[in-house]
């Protein structure tokens, strides 16, 4: 492999797709090394056949707003690779939704996967639709009108969506709504993050934040070092953020800054459990802003305009969208004595801010492997609606925190470099990618 020559072939055939060239890029300077000493994947062409989704399905989604107005948006859904498992991954809403961020999410998704150690190929789906300020109606109908296309192409062993951002329990409850009512089968494995007293698992709500939590102390660990009265900041107030700043202060850690896309709330002593609790009703409002927060709590302070970064801390936590922390933000974090950063939202960092904390040789940490949590979770949901059984908390919480310390011996073993720093990213990126290019060539040219 040539990465510089895959990435001129690539870009050329998908031009302006910036989110998805970047994801790819990662991946191959990763694996590169290790790829070339492997002849016979060379030959089955596995680097040229993995960055291309096994199929895209795009169609078109029209509903009726609560005033009476015909709306148009676009669904999508990327079946990136199945080489072991069907496909599975999440459904985004946002306005920003294009065809670029569903490729490099499914691609990523994929490897992700890989990670869990259970058997699911990689997948995304979403739309351009903008859930903010939308009705609980409008959300409805939307989602039904989404599912009435999307149907025929999910199913429990031929792709998995699950929630992404935008899209919570409501939603799935919306979706699976009018799948059953299409599909005429109770088929709870279709889709996972289903509500509890139908099919959804215990923990899904917590996973991503809980197994991103589990992973960084893992890596702390390693690193002789431990949560205990350290300063987090987290960016986002979604379940991720929620789940994230929950099992942080759990382990004895400090929320000391929480971010939305109007400005920073930070926090000196520390989120209460209250405060946290508070996020997820900041959530639902559909409002897409921090600042009630600082006008609820004493102790509070909302600054317009800033991130999460700009608040002195020793862990940060992105746990919003993708690119969302760029180099100037790393520089700052770094300033203000930083020494930790894990990624919980998909591509969390620019490859800037990424070198950044490479170059100051802080821990660091890629989403792949810190945020896996919330889908291996829902692998253990798919078991479970598989068998028709619902497990208790305890039970999923053990086996999620069981496969983020795995997840962190895999990075460990494939990304010690000869100093004996650990690189996380070459060891997410190489461990996943070898498991699905294995399991490709195993199944021939297809
Ligand atoms: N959207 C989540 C992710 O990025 C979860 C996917 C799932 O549960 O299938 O991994």
């Amino acid at each position: 492999m040539n990465v510089k020559e895959l990435m001129t072939n690539l870009e050329a055939k998908h031009p302006g797709e910036k989110e998805y060239l970047q994801a790819v890029h990662e991946v191959l300077e990763s694996v590169e090394g290790i790829y070339n000493q492997h002849p016979e994947f060379e030959k089955a062409k596995i680097v040229e056949r993995i960055v291309e989704p096994d199929r895209i399905i795009t169609f078109r989604v029209a509903w009726v707003d609560d005033k009476g107005t015909v709306q148009t948006n676009l669904g999508y859904r990327v079946q990136f690779n199945s080489a072991i498992g069907p496909y599975k991954g999440g459904i985004r809403f946002h306005k920003a939704v294009n065809l670029s961020m569903l490729k490099f999410l499914g691609f990523e998704q994929t490897f992700k996967n890989a990670l869990t150690t259970l058997p699911m190929g990689g997948g995304k789906g979403g739309s351009d639709f903008d859930p903010i300020g939308k009705t609980d109606a409008e959300v409805m109908r939307f989602c039904q009108a989404f599912m009435c296309e999307l149907w025929q192409n999910i199913g429990p062993d031929t792709d998995v969506p699950a929630g992404d951002v935008g899209v919570g329990g409501r939603e799935i409850g919306f979706m699976y709504g009018m799948y059953k009512k299409l599909a005429r089968e109770y088929n709870t494995g279709v889709l996972t993050g289903k509500g509890q007293t139908w099919g959804g698992s215990k923990i899904r709500p917590e996973a991503t934040g809980f197994g991103a939590l589990y992973f960084v102390h893992h890596m702390l660990n390693k690193a002789g070092k431990d949560l205990k009265g350290l300063k987090v900041a987290v960016s986002g107030f979604g379940n991720v953020a929620w789940g994230a700043a929950l099992k942080a202060t759990e382990l004895g850690a400090k929320v000391v800054a929480v971010s939305g896309p109007d400005g920073v709330c930070s926090i000196e002593n520390g989120m209460s459990k209250v405060m946290i609790d508070y996020m997820l009703e900041l959530r639902s409002s559909n409002n897409n802003v921090v600042a009630p927060m600082a006008e609820k709590f004493s102790g509070v302070k909302f600054t317009a305009g800033k991130k999460a970064w700009s608040v002195k801390c020793d862990l940060a936590l992105p746990c919003a969208f993708q690119n969302e922390l760029n180099g100037d933000d790393a520089k700052e974090l770094l300033a203000n004595g930083i020494w930790a950063v894990a990624e919980v939202s998909n591509m969390g960092c620019t490859p800037e801010a990424i070198k950044a904390f490479q170059d100051a040789k802080i821990l660091f940490a890629p989403g792949k492997a810190v945020n896996a949590g919330g889908v291996a979770t829902s692998g253990l949901e798919m078991t479970q609606n598989a068998a028709h059984i619902s497990w208790p908390a305890e039970q999923v919480d053990a086996q999620l925190h069981q496969i983020m310390e795995d997840i962190h011996t895999a990075c460990v073993t494939f990304g010690t470099e000869e100093d004996g720093h650990v690189n996380y990213v070459n060891g997410a990126n190489i461990a996943g990618f070898m498991k699905v290019a294995q399991a490709m060539l195993e199944q021939g040219i297809i």
